[in-house]
């Protein structure tokens, strides 16, 4: 099989040089087929060997332009110098001794970043996991303890994993709850704000009718915690109303109930501020984080005010991997390039570009209902012209034509009719121009 060096010294171009997939990329299919779970998804039919920049190249030669980042999670850009290194260095140095047997710095340096990152001068703590999920499972648990509570409100069109109680608290039915009941107990869920589908409603009476299904239904005294992503992601990158999020904030304050914001997709410089949460102006009590933590290795955290993390019982919070060294010195490494390369800024010109191609493609077309999002994470929602009904079809058509042309795009959405684009920031302009030619040819193309 091919050995290719990725990172950013890959040829950064699109080039196709068979058809996708290729005839390497078939008969890894088959393989597969006949070895992996046909319930885990699949998005492209090629298999990666080498990454970097804002191309993934696979077995067969091809070269995609990546506007996916593997989910949000290669920000910095695959592969990434710092973070290269910083993991050669660790895995010959020690692999894993087990945080909570022998510890090591880097578990609390990424702790130390965490605290000093994520929104409030307030004092804080953090504890570290590995999966997104596997954080706001324990955010829940810690939200919990701290006030004796149980209910956990969460929101319409919600992601927020696939682990049994990730999956009461994710909103979609088909594919990540669909045969998997029963599902964890004490989850309401209420309206979110989503504008383009809310007739106008302000932030402020959305967080009012969020408000009013909590206090009459579920009862603000018996609740635990508010979690929402303060842009959804898998939902279709929702941007609630200005206001719906410090309603709720204040809402939750004034009920001693913990807001937890879940920014494990918008964190880490993604929306064109470290967290989402600062275009709001507002200070969760909890945060869960992980995606653009640690470019590409697997580590997730929750970061909060010290008395709520800190009123677990000790020894209530850990797991064997959480924290692996590897994934620590990567975070450190990732967040290192964030702050030398200005991901903040990266991902504003990300957005300004993207922003100005994808209105003028609303104007030749008219088939996004809605462009919205922030920073690199930008998403459109196909509706039939003229109307505002979904058209998840054309959307997936839209796709399936990039896909086929060398241009990676994730889909999304309750109604399965958005294309969500999350370019690593490490994308040039001329490639990010390029795969925004290919959605207007694929446009033109599918009508
Ligand atoms: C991806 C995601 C999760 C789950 O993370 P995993 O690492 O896949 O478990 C949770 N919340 C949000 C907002 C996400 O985008």
């Amino acid at each position: 099989m091919t050995t290719r060096v990725g990172g950013p010294s890959l040829p950064q171009k699109r080039e196709l040089l068979t058809a996708i997939p290729g005839p390497k990329s078939v008969e890894l299919m088959a393989r597969r087929k006949a070895a992996v779970s046909s319930g885990v998804g699949g998005t492209l039919p090629v298999f990666a060997v080498a990454a970097g920049g804002g191309v993934i190249v696979d077995v067969d030669g091809n070269s995609f332009i990546d506007l996916g980042a593997g989910i949000a999670v290669t920000n910095i850009g695959n592969a990434s110098p710092h973070v290269v290194k910083a993991v050669q260095d660790q895995v010959a140095a020690f692999t894993h001794t087990c945080f909570m047997v022998t510890p090591y710095e880097s578990y609390v340096q990424v702790c130390e970043e965490l605290n000093r990152l994520t929104p409030g001068d307030h004092e804080k703590r953090s504890a570290l996991f590995n999966s997104g999920a596997e954080a706001v499972e324990n955010a829940v648990k810690i939200a919990r303890s701290y006030t004796g509570r149980q209910k956990v409100v969460v929101f319409d069109h919600a992601y927020h994993g696939r682990t049994n109680l990730t999956m009461a608290l994710t909103a979609k039915n088909m594919p990540y709850k669909h045969n998997f009941g029963p599902f964890a107990p004490e989850v309401y869920r209420v309206p979110m704000s989503y504008p383009f589908h809310d007739g106008g409603l302000s932030g402020a009476e959305a967080a009012k009718r969020a408000i009013a299904k909590i206090d009459k239904e579920v009862g603000a005294d018996e609740v635990a915690a508010i979690l929402i992503e303060p842009i959804q992601g898998e939902g279709g990158f929702i941007v609630p109303a200005d206001g719906f999020l410090p309603a709720l904030v204040e809402y939750a304050h004034k009920h001693g109930i913990v807001f937890i914001a879940d920014e494990i997709q918008t964190g880490f410089c993604r929306t064109g501020a470290w967290f989402a949460c600062e275009h709001e102006g507002i200070v969760p009590d909890l945060m869960t984080t992980a995606k653009g933590i640690a470019g590409g290795l697997p580590l997730s955290a929750v970061t909060g005010r010290a008395e709520i993390m800190d009123s677990v019982h000790g020894g209530g919070l850990g797991g064997t991997y959480g924290g692996n060294p590897v994934a620590c010195v990567a975070a450190l490494a990732a967040i290192r390039t964030m702050e030398e390369q200005d991901a903040v800024s990266a991902y504003k010109h990300i957005e300004s570009v993207m922003w100005t191609r994808l209105e003028a493609m609303q104007a030749k077309h008219g088939v996004f209902g809605d462009i919205r999002g922030r920073g690199g994470m930008i998403a459109v929602e196909f509706v039939k012209p003229g109307t505002d009904e979904p058209d998840a079809d054309r959307c997936g058509r839209v796709a399936k034509y990039c896909h086929e042309r060398g241009v990676l795009v994730l889909t999304a959405g309750t109604y399965g009719n958005v294309i969500r684009f999350l370019p690593p920031m490490t994308i040039g302009d001329d490639l990010l121009q390029e795969g925004l030619d290919m959605i207007d040819e694929a446009i033109a193309a599918t009508a």
